[in-house]
């Protein structure tokens, strides 16, 4: 196997930096998220995930769709801003990867494509960082991923202690990887085979959510949320968005930026009616979405086992508990 000795990563990054931006995990004033090289803040792949996913590469926080100007009421100049520059992401984990797979099937599929996500996810390479260690709120195997690699990534690294193993898995990651020839040697080492400790069992979780909607349970698990949003902000695979027009005199823009269904605003239509007016059919709506609605249409869970919105929901809401609560939840057959 080729491999990279870890006190050249930081070379390997500028070799690739001359030709893209490239995204590194950082950790910058005590945030641990992906920054384009060069920004201020130390390199961080030993932290098994970043707080903040790397989700924004390609559906970003806030994102100007079109713009446009008006004279004597016609259109003068209206622009489309779908341009996208070439990117790499390096050292993003396996579960990570996998939301990008979740993205795709969104963006990009059931004769639907987003061009605002396709230029940017086509521009972009993917240098995935197998995890050899795993943090307490990682489950992504319970999910069916793999935690030392994803196989859809351009290029797999392995963590062999003082080197990486380097492993191009398409062209473009053969092409990448070339370009690390003079950096590379021959090597061995041991791929690390981590297990996630954290274990949710998976086995029925859709066909009986199928049958839950009007459970009793969504009451009592929404209990304690208090609808900030953080989990949904969190989450790599969560896409909910709004569209908004801002007005200035003869000119105007488009825009749509994040937005979350934990929020009552989320569903309130413009006659006032709201179809999931408390956190009841809010939280319902989130845990049926990732783990019965998305794998009807897409084959696939929304959650990734990323332990993200575990670990920082204000409240200790966890959605490997709610798993695990399910056995216990009489259905109506
Ligand atoms: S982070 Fe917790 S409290 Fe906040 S909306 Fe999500 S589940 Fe509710
Ligand atoms: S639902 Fe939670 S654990 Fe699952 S992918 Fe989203 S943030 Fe990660």
């Amino acid at each position: 196997m080729k491999t990279l000795a870890k006190n050249k990563i930081k070379e390997a990054i500028e070799i690739l930096a001359k030709e893209s931006k490239v995204l590194v995990p950082m950790q910058i004033n005590g945030i641990s998220k992906f920054a384009p090289w060069g920004s201020e803040g130390t390199l961080d792949l030993e932290a098994v995930n970043t707080v903040l996913p790397p989700k924004d590469l390609l559906f970003p926080n806030t994102e100007k769709m079109y713009s446009y100007k008006v004279s004597n009421q016609e259109i003068t100049d209206y622009t489309v801003h779908n341009e996208a520059e070439q990117q790499v992401i390096l050292g993003v984990r396996p579960c990570d990867m996998q939301s990008i797979k979740c993205m795709e099937d969104v963006f990009l599929t059931k004769s639907y494509e987003d061009e605002f996500f396709k230029n940017k996810r086509e521009k972009l390479l993917t240098v995935c960082m197998g995890c050899a260690k795993t943090a307490p709120t990682c489950f992504c195997d319970s999910m069916g991923l793999n935690p030392g690699k994803h196989e859809a990534a351009d290029v797999q690294l392995y963590d062999l202690g003082d080197s990486y193993g380097v492993e191009a898995q398409s062209e473009a990651g053969q092409e990448l990887v070339s370009k690390w020839q003079g950096l590379l040697t021959e090597g061995e080492g041991t791929i690390p085979q981590p297990a996630c400790t954290l274990k949710v069992d998976m086995t029925g979780v859709p066909e009986k959510l199928s049958k839950m909607f009007e459970s009793p349970v969504w009451k009592e698990v929404s209990r304690k949320c208090i609808g900030c949003g953080t989990c949904t902000y969190l989450c790599p695979t969560c896409y909910c968005f709004d569209i908004e027009v801002r007005n200035d005199g003869n000119e105007g823009y488009r825009f749509r930026c994040w937005d979350s269904c934990m929020f009552s605003e989320y569903t309130r239509m413009a006659g006032g009616h709201n179809p999931r007016p408390s956190k009841t059919e809010r939280i319902r709506n989130r845990y049926l979405h990732k783990l019965e609605y998305f794998n009807e249409r897409y084959g696939k869970n929304l959650c990734v086992g990323c332990g993200r919105c575990l670990a920082k929901c204000p409240v200790n809401m966890d959605i490997t508990l709610f798993i695990d609560q399910l056995k216990e939840v009489a259905v109506n057959e």
